[in-house]
């Protein structure tokens, strides 16, 4: 993810793919233009890295200038004028493709192809990086298409956002904020794992268990997993600076996300205020927290129950099991207030088949 000025961008289109879609358009211009000398316009500021690309690609004698919009406020008039620069070449009875970075609404396009005429060109072509359809008003045929987009802002490769963005080497878009973040809440055993793993399918999210990182991190021997290992064996909470510091480095990863399933965070007001800031941050929020109630006892023998198959240290031993569900209600369980506050709280009984948990839970994700 970027910032530029006020706003977010997510990747969109990778380099990779630009440069394909450039060998592709060119094979075509290679192909039909070979023996017709054309002069390439390129359409500033956007589309000078377009430009280069094309013409080097280009294996016939061609020729190769810009020309530019100039918008102004007419002394008179409030009406934007649009004057056109740069035009000096010969253009009687040549062929000349104008390379454009983005067609959307075509108005550009329909003025430069209108003015190439009027001033003699026998054939006018147009070749543009990006196309959208949906928005595109006019008739004119564009001839060679580098990727068809829908209606949404993109900066990168030649295109900016008030200025900016222009030398990003890939393309980006702007990043919506309709996403949906869940915080999955309960007790250690609540079975928050079990169905993150299924609301993850069903929902499209991304799920993140700060408990299953750390646990990663541990098996493959990192510092952090070394850090960590000595609170989580106790049944103690790893610190916050730590904890924080990881889960964003995971949402990161992330960056064309859906939303989230938080599984094991935020477990202290700490936790809460900085997810809170990362997802702003975003241009997004938590959507709510669900919370998964299950009775102490229940707890305590399920965790023994996993314990003699999971392999962790911190199910095997009811003391260690007793002190997770203490630091619970100690130091995360305040975390209800919280999201209670902002209407954000969703309690749903955790016990039961799995199919009928994951039931409740949806029914009320349903209703967000
Ligand atoms: P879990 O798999 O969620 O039960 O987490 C196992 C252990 O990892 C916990 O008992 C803590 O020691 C540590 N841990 C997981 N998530 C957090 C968190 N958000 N804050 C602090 N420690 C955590």
């Amino acid at each position: 993810m970027i910032k530029l000025h006020d706003l977010q961008f997510v990747p969109f289109i990778a380099e990779d793919e630009i440069a394909t879609a450039i060998d592709r358009v060119s094979d075509q211009l290679n192909k039909e233009l070979s023996d017709k000398k054309p002069l390439f316009i390129g359409v500033l500021n956007g589309a000078f890295m377009f430009v280069s690309e094309v013409v080097k690609r280009f294996n016939y004698d061609c020729e190769v200038s810009f020309v530019k919009f100039s918008s102004y406020e007419g002394t008179k008039t409030t009406h934007e004028v649009k004057e056109l620069i740069g035009l000096n070449e010969k253009l009687t009875g040549r062929t000349v493709v104008v390379l454009e970075d983005i067609i959307d609404t075509g108005n550009t396009i329909a003025l430069l192809s209108e003015t190439l005429k009027d001033k003699g060109c026998s054939d006018v072509k147009i070749a543009t990086l990006f196309f959208k359809p949906e928005a595109y008003t006019k008739e004119i045929n564009i001839d060679y298409i580098g990727f068809e987009i829908p209606n949404k802002f993109i900066v990168g490769y030649g295109l900016d956002y008030d200025g900016l963005g222009r030398n990003l080497t890939q393309v980006y878009q702007l990043k919506s904020n309709n996403m949906t973040n869940l915080v999955l809440f309960g007790p250690p055993g609540a079975g928050k794992g079990t169905q993150a793993e299924v609301l993850k399918q069903k929902y499209d999210l991304v799920h993140i268990s700060t408990g299953d990182v750390f646990r990663y991190n541990i098996k493959n021997a990192t510092d952090l997993g070394t850090l960590a290992k000595s609170y989580i064996d106790k049944g103690q909470l790893v610190p916050d600076e730590v904890t924080i510091n990881m889960l964003n480095a995971e949402v990161d990863k992330n960056p064309n996300a859906k939303g989230f399933i938080f599984d094991g965070f935020p477990r202290t007001e700490a936790q809460a205020d900085s997810l809170s800031e990362l997802l702003t941050s975003k241009g997004t929020e938590v959507s709510a927290m669900v919370a998964l109630e299950v009775d102490d006892e229940v707890l305590v023998q399920r965790l023994l129950e996993r314990g003699k198959t999971s392999g962790r240290a911190d199910d095997a031993d009811e003391g260690v099991i007793r002190n997770r569900i203490k630091v619970y209600y100690d130091e995360t369980a305040i975390l209800k207030n919280y999201y209670q506050k902002h209407d954000k709280y969703f309690g749903v009984d955790g016990v039961g088949a799995i199919e009928e948990i994951t039931e409740r839970l949806s029914s009320t994700i349903d209703k967000l």
